[in-house]
């Protein structure tokens, strides 16, 4: 027997189709389409505006495999919640929401791939390998799911997303693309593209075929070194990838699109926070308009980087601003709950790695 096909991995097309080959008028794709993805319901049933015959036809030739939230939990100290959500076949991502404390900001980090396959040295997700892409409905899902969280327990709809959880989204890139399509529809979530980053370690070939498509969103490259060598110690990734092919890359996405990039730098003791490493750091981000962020690094225990002392990064700052460029320095939020940059990993892998994680159970979730 066919297993049934999830009816969210059907585009507005296929679903029109679909529904014109079994004689219904044009209009019940709007409508099928909103039930799916605006109210984003988990059974056919929920769709009162349909007959009781096409909900029935509808059941008997699709199912709907719905994210979840599995766990949750959240910062005493910064509000901040990291959430575990299970996708089909009992795959494990994370995704992060992050209140400001002074502003109405609530900021959704969410995942693209269930683990990676790029192995950054300073990253959690990295030990992972890489287990499967996300569909574009989970992406959209579990941020939909956040957004109803963050009205739940922050009285406030999200206003911002980063795309920078779980894996490289430009290896996942048709699927993200068509989840930040609907998320920024007037059928899904009708969010601005202004207020969504995507960040990238700056995969070069990928991204040429994304300026080619001039996205509105912002554009985040994690860049942590801006020395060939000193970046493929800690990002293999760069020796595929070297810095001059990205630079190259870079300025053809800020012709294409007119957009600032924003480079994210962890600041790692001993690694790349010398002055050396600041001159190349300007050299390189004097290419394009750019702004810079210093990132905090999350030492766990069994990190093999430190953060960099506050007299470093001080002096690294005074170096980067004496020049004219725009830096601010960052702590990553979430870092008590394991939720900050470079720590998201499937929590049985976390398990076997770092804690023991009974408290993160989901009969023992400790908010609600
Ligand atoms: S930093 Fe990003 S690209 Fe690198 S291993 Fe982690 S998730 Fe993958």
């Amino acid at each position: 027997m066919d297993k049934k096909q999830n009816i969210k991995e059907l585009s507005y097309q296929e679903l029109s189709e679909y529904l014109s080959s079994i004689g219904e008028p044009a209009f019940r794709a709007k409508q099928l389409w909103q039930w799916l993805w605006q109210k984003n319901v988990t059974g056919f049933d929920q769709m009162t505006n349909l007959s009781k015959k096409l909900r029935a036809r509808l059941k008997e030739d699709f199912v709907f495999e719905p994210v979840e939230i599995y766990s949750y939990q959240q910062s005493p100290t910064d509000q901040t919640i990291k959430y575990t959500f299970r996708l089909k076949g009992n795959h494990l991502v994370e995704g992060v929401l992050i209140p400001s404390r002074s502003s109405e900001r609530v900021t959704a980090c969410i995942s693209t791939q269930v683990g990676c396959p790029l192995g950054c040295k300073f990253c959690a997700t990295g030990t992972m390998g890489l287990k499967r892409n996300l569909h574009a409905y989970e992406i959209y899902d579990h941020l939909w799911l956040l957004n109803q969280q963050s009205q739940k327990h922050f009285g406030r709809k999200l206003t911002n997303i980063v795309v920078m959880g779980m894996g490289e989204p430009l290896l996942n890139l048709d699927n993200v693309l068509l989840a930040l399509d609907i998320i920024t529809s007037d059928q899904g979530l009708g969010m601005s593209p202004q207020r969504i980053t995507l960040s990238t370690v700056g995969m070069v070939k990928e991204l040429y075929r994304l300026a080619d498509m001039k996205p509105k969103f912002n554009l985040a490259v994690s860049l942590h070194s801006a020395i060939d060598e000193v970046r493929s110690g800690i990002m293999p990734v760069n020796k595929s990838n070297p810095l001059p092919d990205l630079v190259k890359a870079l300025k053809y996405f800020h012709k294409q699109t007119g957009k600032r990039i924003t480079f994210e730098y962890l600041m790692l003791a001993g690694v790349n926070d010398s002055i050396k490493d600041a001159k190349a750091l300007a050299d390189f981000t004097r290419n394009f308009p750019s702004k810079i962020n210093l990132i905090e690094y999350n030492e766990t225990p069994h990190s093999i980087f430190r953060k960099s002392p506050p007299e470093r990064v001080r002096e690294f700052v005074n170096f980067l601003e004496n020049r004219n460029l725009v830096v601010t320095v960052r702590r990553s939020k979430g870092s008590d709950i394991a939720a900050a940059c470079g720590q998201l990993v499937k929590i049985t892998d976390r398990n076997k790695q770092l804690f023991n994680f009974d408290h993160l159970k989901p009969e023992n979730k400790n908010i609600s």
